[in-house]
């Protein structure tokens, strides 16, 4: 437990690295704060996370970030987990009560965070993923009291598989765009830049003003189902939300201060 020297230590750890916001946002964030930290990025192949796990406990690092590909992994060499973490069935924050580390989950704020706000009104809402981040949606929708959740999936399997695990209702990918939505959360990896930035994960005929989408994929900024839902009329919601909101949370949970969500959002989208 981080006890001696003036300067706590973060960090994240996944693999690869390269492209993580999170050292901008809360070395930025400490900064704002006066708060004597420093948080790194730390590239951890997936052999080694158990020793990297070694030094957490015995060097003084006060939390950690996880991101892909470990955010199951680290389950087993933690003291505990938040109920949420439990529930999303993954960890992507390490913190230390007294001398336990605890695995929290903080993808499912980033989802259910941005939306609060304006979708008091959703009753009908469609998820269309059924990988990691998916998990995080679902509970995520399921905080904002949102009456029917459907799930979509190419692989109708793993869309049945989360919608019995969450209690919500499955879609058939086929059919996914012959109905209205009042909300749609976007969580797989089409429209992401590369070999799937042109491909919309929904079809947009029967969605108008009164329907929310929210992308959850952030590179780029402006995908094709975010560009057809603008000329659809639909509010949008860029993935960088979840990214913030996220962040967001995990500072709280380090630090007990909230930043100012205006600034954090400048910042990083003058990085992107
Ligand atoms: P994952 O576990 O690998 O899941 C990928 C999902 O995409 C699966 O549902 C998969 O369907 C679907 N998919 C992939 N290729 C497809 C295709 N050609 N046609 C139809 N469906 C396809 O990945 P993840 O961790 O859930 O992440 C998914 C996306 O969420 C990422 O691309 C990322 O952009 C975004 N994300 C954003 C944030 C943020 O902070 N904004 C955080 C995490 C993730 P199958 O099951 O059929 O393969």
């Amino acid at each position: 437990m981080n006890t001696f020297g003036p300067e706590k230590l973060y960090g994240i750890i996944g693999h690869p690295l390269g492209h993580t916001m999170s050292p901008l946002l809360h070395n930025w964030g400490f900064g704002e704060f006066g708060i004597p930290a420093v948080y790194m990025a730390w590239p951890t192949e997936p052999d080694k996370v158990a020793s990297f796990m070694q030094t957490f406990r015995n060097l003084p690092i006060s939390g950690a970030s996880v991101t892909i590909p470990h955010k199951l992994s680290v389950m087993n060499y933690i003291d505990q987990l938040t109920e949420r973490a439990e529930a999303v069935g993954a960890v992507n924050t390490l913190y230390w009560r007294g001398d336990k580390i605890v695995g929290d989950n903080t993808d499912a704020a980033g989802v259910s965070e941005p939306l609060r706000s304006c979708c008091s009104q959703v009753e009908k809402a469609l998820l269309i993923g059924a990988g990691g981040a998916a998990r995080a949606a679902i509970f995520g929708l399921k905080s904002l009291d949102i009456k029917n959740i459907y799930i979509t999936n190419r692989t109708r399997s793993k869309a049945d598989d989360l919608a019995s695990e969450f209690g919500i209702s499955t879609i058939d990918w086929e059919d996914r765009g012959d109905q209205h939505f009042d909300l749609i959360v976007n969580s797989t990896a089409l429209g992401m830049s590369g070999k799937n930035e042109k491909i919309n994960p929904m079809i947009m005929d029967h969605q108008d003003s009164k329907t929310t989408v929210y992308d959850l994929v952030y590179n780029p900024m402006e995908t094709v189902l975010i560009k057809e839902a603008r000329a659809k009329g639909c509010r949008v919601m860029h993935g960088i939300e979840m990214f913030l909101h996220q962040g967001m949370e995990q500072f709280r949970i380090w630090t007990g201060k909230d930043l100012d969500a205006l600034k954090a959002r400048e910042l990083l989208l003058a990085h992107l």
